[in-house]
């Protein structure tokens, strides 16, 4: 529980831990980067150990936040199960579309 450093500025002090069900979400308040402190990061679908490290934007639920700057989560892919995020994300170099949103779960036929 020592030496968490921000994995996106290496902000070391203004780290904000919270504790959740069986893992610690920490927040840099200095770049506004969340991260869950997970020794062992892995696949939920395949259960690897080999993934990769990568940035997602996190959607602003609430208005009136004084945060200007975007604000992304530290996620892990798997080069097998997430092959085409992960793929897009290395050639993008930008952070990774939020996955809340209601898309690509069926397409609604346009009417004439
Ligand atoms: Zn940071
Ligand atoms: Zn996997």
């Amino acid at each position: 529980m020592t030496d968490i450093a921000c994995p996106r500025c290496g902000e070391t002090e203004e780290l904000l831990g919270e504790r959740t069900d069986d893992a610690i979400t920490v927040t840099c308040e200095s770049c506004g980067t969340v991260w869950d402190r997970d020794l062992s990061p892995r696949c939920d679908t395949c259960g690897s150990t080999d993934v990769r490290p990568a940035y997602q934007a996190i959607v602003e639920k609430s208005r009136g936040t004084q945060l200007s700057m975007q604000s992304v989560r530290l996620v892990h892919l798997c080069p097998i199960c997430d092959a085409e995020r992960l793929a897009e994300y290395q050639v993008s170099n930008r952070p990774l579309a939020p996955d809340e949103l209601p898309t690509a779960s069926g397409e609604h036929p346009r009417g004439t």
